[in-house]
């Protein structure tokens, strides 16, 4: 089985907590490279990333790696994050822009993921593995296909060293994307981001929001499943591990789960791979 990792947001609330404790205690049977925490966008007062992070790491013996996001934030807030990352023990994180909240009129001092991989080099060397996003099905504010692969490359030669795309649902959407990443001189690994299904409606939202197409097969078959909930779950474990299977026959290098802080859809796939 390929290196494996698990995404999940920072909880904010006491019950919250307790549902990333016991998802965490239940995937991490699954031996991950590393469980990732998002982190929002708009400045780094609120956010609950940096303790989620350490308790991945202190509680639960994991490497707990921190999101970074950039737009919204100042540069001086993004120094005193890298700072405590490292002093927690973390020597990777994920670099991204972000999107800044509706309503929100702070624009940050710096506008794109690039920027934000540049000053993380200039400040820490080596010491971080840093990821990048990467968009198969391009990003939804691109000028275009082309230029947002361009764009891309930025970030790489900015000395990013890795990157986790944004997830889908059409391999040949990814396998595309990686041969013309190689043919613009891209080299470093890109790692499918895979989305399990559990709330079909939810997953169409978020998949308008960020881009990603559902396939309309997939659209037909979960509504003939009406509220048959056993039905649903199975279908949609059935397909995404497929898709999982596909991606690691075709040379994706490692496979990076969207878990929303739940176990249960992440396992239903893993257990149909292993
Ligand atoms: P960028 O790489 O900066 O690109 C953003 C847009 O700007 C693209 O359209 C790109 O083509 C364009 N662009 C880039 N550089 C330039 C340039 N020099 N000139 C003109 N245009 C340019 N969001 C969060 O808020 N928190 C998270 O924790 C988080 N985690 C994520 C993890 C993964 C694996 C992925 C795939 C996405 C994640 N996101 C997260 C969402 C992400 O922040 C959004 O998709 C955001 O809109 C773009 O972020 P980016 O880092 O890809 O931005």
């Amino acid at each position: 089985m390929l290196p494996i990792s698990f995404e999940f947001y920072p909880p904010k609330t006491d019950e919250q907590r307790a549902q990333l404790d016991r998802s965490v205690q239940r995937l991490k049977a699954h031996a991950p490279q590393f469980m990732s925490v998002t982190f929002g966008a708009g400045g780094s007062t609120l956010s609950h990333t940096p303790e989620t992070v350490q308790r991945l790491r202190s509680e639960h013996g994991v490497a707990g790696v921190p999101h970074l996001t950039c737009v919204g934030g100042s540069r001086e807030e993004i120094r005193q994050l890298l700072k405590l990352y490292r002093a927690l023990g973390c020597d990777r994180v994920v670099a991204l822009r972000g999107d800044t909240p509706s309503g929100m009129v702070r624009s940050g001092d710096l506008r794109y993921a690039s920027e934000l991989v540049e000053l993380i080099r200039a400040e820490h060397g080596d010491h971080f593995h840093v990821e990048v996003a990467a968009y198969p099905e391009t990003h939804p504010q691109a000028e275009d296909a082309h230029v947002d692969l361009r764009n891309f490359k930025t970030k790489v030669d900015a000395g990013a060293n890795g990157a986790i795309t944004q997830y889908f649902y059409n391999t040949d959407a990814y396998f595309r994307f990686v041969d013309d990443a190689r043919a613009l001189g891209i080299e470093v690994p890109i790692v499918p981001g895979i989305m399990p299904i559990s709330n079909f409606s939810q997953l169409k939202r978020f998949s308008e929001a960020c881009g990603a197409e559902i396939p309309r097969w997939i659209g037909q078959r979960m509504r003939a499943y009406g509220d048959d909930a056993d039905s649903i779950r199975e279908f949609a474990a059935d397909f995404v591990a497929q898709l999982c299977r596909r991606l690691v026959a075709g040379g994706a290098p490692a496979l990076h789960f969207y878990t929303l802080n739940l176990a249960k859809p992440t396992l239903n796939v893993l257990e149909r791979l292993r």
